[in-house]
């Protein structure tokens, strides 16, 4: 708990009021506060909870277990892998090696950028890294802050998110929702945007089986890409393609994580329990840049 709080204290600075816009300061390593009363607790475990309302989501306490076994069970390391070498080839081309800051927006439960900072940390050539995970499900948040003890969790909204602005060098958005008005204000001049989305082949499989003959089993982000594309000057995008074989454990573990899920049927899903298959992974990383 001292620990984070000391954490949390050192890079305070990044942190603005959610309801006021002030800035904040750590009190009595208990709370962040902000020069008109408004108090955020830390919680035991060390994340800090920033939202002002209660939110339900479906985004609960089994999916994010779910997610956090199919990480661990190698499923996303491609995909961790290509953000990971995005990011250091664009490290290695700054000249001065300060700390940079990295928000992961929409973590979840955490594993991606624990991950990918471990990753970073393995290459001597890099700089200090002070990473923020963020997301409005607090489930998430209270098991990310259980598992890593050197990044700054906090449970935020988006669409209100208590960040200063230009505080942060890179944000990843990893397959979750964006508010790109709020992402330009807390990029940094020349920061940059990793978006990650779902490409038409993602969970082919899944597709096919839960939906074929209801018009879902065909997905396109052409959409996504456009609306990325108007906010941010794309730079780059590379398509991160693989197919790994999940056990019948795991198939349940992916259908309990996936939101592919929430409107199949019992019996579709039925089907597919209990069964090794192979499932393909097939994803878009954009790169985008904010010069403004
Ligand atoms: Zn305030």
């Amino acid at each position: 708990m001292l620990k984070k709080a000391q954490l949390l204290s050192i890079h305070e600075k990044i942190f603005r009021c959610p309801i006021c816009g002030g800035p904040m300061k750590v009190k009595q390593a208990a709370s962040l506060e902000c020069e008109n009363g408004h108090c955020y607790d830390l919680s035991r475990q060390g994340y800090v909870n920033l939202l002002n309302h209660s939110s339900r989501t479906r985004y609960d306490k089994a999916l994010f277990e779910a997610r956090k076994a199919i990480s661990g069970s190698g499923f996303f390391d491609p995909l961790v892998k290509a953000v990971t070498n995005r990011l250091i080839r664009e490290l290695n081309s700054r000249e001065a090696k300060k700390p940079i800051r990295l928000l992961d927006a929409g973590c979840g439960e955490g594993s991606h950028l624990s991950a990918i900072k471990r990753k970073l940390a393995e290459h001597s050539s890099m700089p200090d890294i002070v990473g923020v995970g963020m997301d409005i499900a607090k489930e998430g948040i209270v098991m990310a802050s259980k598992t890593s003890s050197d990044l700054i969790w906090c449970v935020a909204d988006l669409s209100q998110s208590p960040f200063a602005d230009r505080q942060f060098d890179y944000i990843l958005n990893i397959l979750s929702p964006s508010n790109y008005a709020e992402f330009r204000r807390v990029l940094a001049r020349g920061g940059a945007l990793v978006k990650i989305i779902p490409n038409s082949l993602y969970l082919q499989e899944l597709r096919t089986l839960l939906y074929t003959g209801t018009g879902k089993e065909v997905y396109s982000n052409d959409s996504t890409i456009e609306l990325f594309s108007r906010h941010f000057e794309q730079v780059d995008a590379e398509r991160v393609q693989y197919c790994v074989v999940l056990d019948a454990d795991q198939m349940k573990q992916l259908i309990r994580m996936t939101p592919l899920s929430w409107d199949a049927s019992p019996e579709a899903i039925g089907q597919i329990l209990g069964e090794e298959t192979e499932v393909t992974a097939d994803f878009m990383l954009l790169y985008g840049r904010n010069e403004g």
